[in-house]
C-alpha cells in the first residue's frame, strides 16, 4: 500500500500555476508562503517545518534536515534541506534571482524571519505585504476537497450520534469530549478539528466553552461543537442536548435558533453575498426579540484550516461561489441563563446548500 499522498500531483501544480497568475495581477515576482496550510495546498507538503517561494522560474520548498525524507516524498516543487531555512536557503536563493518585487504574507510570517530576511536581501528587492493570495484560492474547493470534507463531517456525525444518546447526568463534560474525540479517530480523523466543545448548564452561555471537569446535571442544556480533521480536511458541527426536559426560555431560544439557522441555509447559493446570509440568521432571531444575544457572525469557511474565508458576517461583501464549503451557526447567549447554538457544514452549490452534516436538530432530550 502507497501512503495517501495530501493531494494529486497535477492538481498541486494547477494550484501553482493559478497563484502565479494572481501575482502576475498584484506586479510581484514571487511570493513566500510561511503558512503550513498554504504550502501543504500549494505543494503537498504536510511538515510543520518550511518555507515555500513561488516565482514564475522556481518554486521550492525549504525544509530543514527532521523533514527531508518527507519532503522528497510529498513536495510537488524543487526541495531544499537546509538547517537554516532563511540563511542557508531562502535568502541566498532570493538573492540570486532577479525577483525585484517579492509578496509575503503579513500575518503568517514571523517578524523575527522576516527581520533576518530582509537582512539577507540587497535595497533593490522589496519585500511586499501581500495578504490572503493563497486563502483567495482555497476558498472555492476543488471535487477532492469536498469529498475529503464530506468523509470528515460523516466522521464528526457519526461519533455524534454514538456518544451523543449516552450522556448521563454526573458525566464530566470532558469525559464527554474525550469520549466524542476518540469515537471520531477510531473513524479514520487524525484528530478533532478544534478542541471539541461540550458546554453544560449556564456554560453554555459561553460561544467557546472548552469542555469542562463540570459535571452535567438534570435538566441541563448541553452544547456540543464539534469537528473532525480527516486527510487534512476539517468538518464543523454544533447540536444541543439537554438532560431531561429543558426549561421553557432555553426550549423557546432552540425553536428561534432553529428558525435563523433554516432561514440562513434557505438563503445560500451562489452569487448572494455573505452578508446577506448574514442577514436572513439576523432577521429572524430580530423577530425574536434575540438579535443582541447574537454575538458572533453567522457562519465561516472551512477546509485546510477550521476558519477559512469568507467570513458570513454583517458586513461581508464577498459573493459565495460554487465550490465554497462554509458553516451556517447561528446562537443566542443569556448569561446567568445559557445558550443555543445550531451549526452546519455545507457546500455552496448554483441552486443552494448542499449541507455535509445533515442530521436532526430538534433538541434531543435523553
Ligand atoms: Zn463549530
Ligand atoms: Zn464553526
Amino acid at each position: 500500500m502507497t501512503a495517501r499522498r495530501p493531494a494529486d500531483r497535477q492538481e498541486l501544480e494547477i494550484r501553482q500555476r493559478r497563484l502565479l497568475e494572481n501575482l502576475a495581477s498584484q506586479r510581484l515576482d514571487a511570493l513566500i508562503v510561511s503558512s503550513p496550510a498554504n504550502i501543504r495546498y500549494l505543494a503537498g507538503f504536510t511538515g510543520s517545518s518550511g518555507l515555500l517561494v513561488v516565482g514564475a522560474d522556481a518554486v521550492v520548498l525549504f525544509t530543514d534536515p527532521r523533514y527531508g525524507a518527507q519532503a522528497a516524498e510529498q513536495a510537488a516543487c524543487r526541495v531544499r534541506v537546509v538547517r537554516r531555512l532563511v540563511r542557508g536557503g531562502l535568502g541566498p536563493t532570493l538573492v540570486r534571482s532577479r525577483w525585484k518585487r517579492i509578496g509575503f504574507e503579513p500575518s503568517r510570517l514571523p517578524y523575527a524571519v522576516f527581520e533576518e530576511l530582509r537582512a539577507c536581501l540587497p535595497s533593490r528587492v522589496r519585500l511586499m505585504p501581500a495578504a490572503g493570495l493563497v486563502e483567495d484560492l482555497r476558498a472555492v474547493k476543488s471535487p477532492e476537497e469536498i469529498a475529503r470534507i464530506r468523509r470528515s463531517a460523516a466522521t464528526a456525525l457519526e461519533a455524534f450520534s454514538r456518544v451523543g444518546p449516552t450522556l448521563r447526568p454526573g458525566m464530566r463534560e470532558s469525559e464527554v469530549a474525550a469520549e466524542l474525540d476518540y469515537q471520531m479517530r477510531r473513524l479514520g480523523a487524525e484528530g478533532p478539528a478544534f478542541e471539541t466543545i461540550v458546554a453544560s448548564g449556564e456554560r453554555t452561555a459561553w460561544p467557546h466553552a472548552d469542555a469542562s471537569s463540570k459535571a452535567v446535571a438534570p435538566g441541563e442544556p448541553v452544547l456540543i461543537d464539534m469537528g473532525a480533521r480527516q486527510d487534512g480536511y476539517h468538518s464543523d458541527l454544533t447540536r444541543m442536548l439537554a438532560l431531561g426536559r429543558p426549561g421553557l426560555r432555553i426550549a423557546a431560544m432552540h425553536r428561534a435558533v432553529l428558525e435563523a439557522q433554516l432561514a440562513a441555509l434557505e438563503s445560500v447559493r451562489e452569487g448572494v453575498s455573505a452578508a446577506a446570509v448574514d442577514r436572513a440568521a439576523r432577521q429572524v432571531l430580530r423577530r425574536h426579540g434575540l438579535e443582541r444575544r447574537f454575538v458572533h457572525s453567522t457562519g465561516h469557511g472551512l477546509g485546510l484550516e477550521i476558519h477559512e474565508p469568507p467570513r458570513l458576517g454583517p458586513r461581508e461583501p464577498r459573493r459565495l461561489r460554487a465550490g465554497m464549503v462554509i458553516t451556517i451557526e447561528p446562537g443566542v447567549y443569556i448569561p446567568g441563563l445559557g445558550g443555543v447554538r445550531i451549526e452546519d457544514t455545507v457546500v455552496v452549490t448554483a441552486g443552494g446548500a448542499e449541507i455535509l452534516t445533515n442530521s436532526p436538530k430538534e433538541l434531543l432530550v435523553i
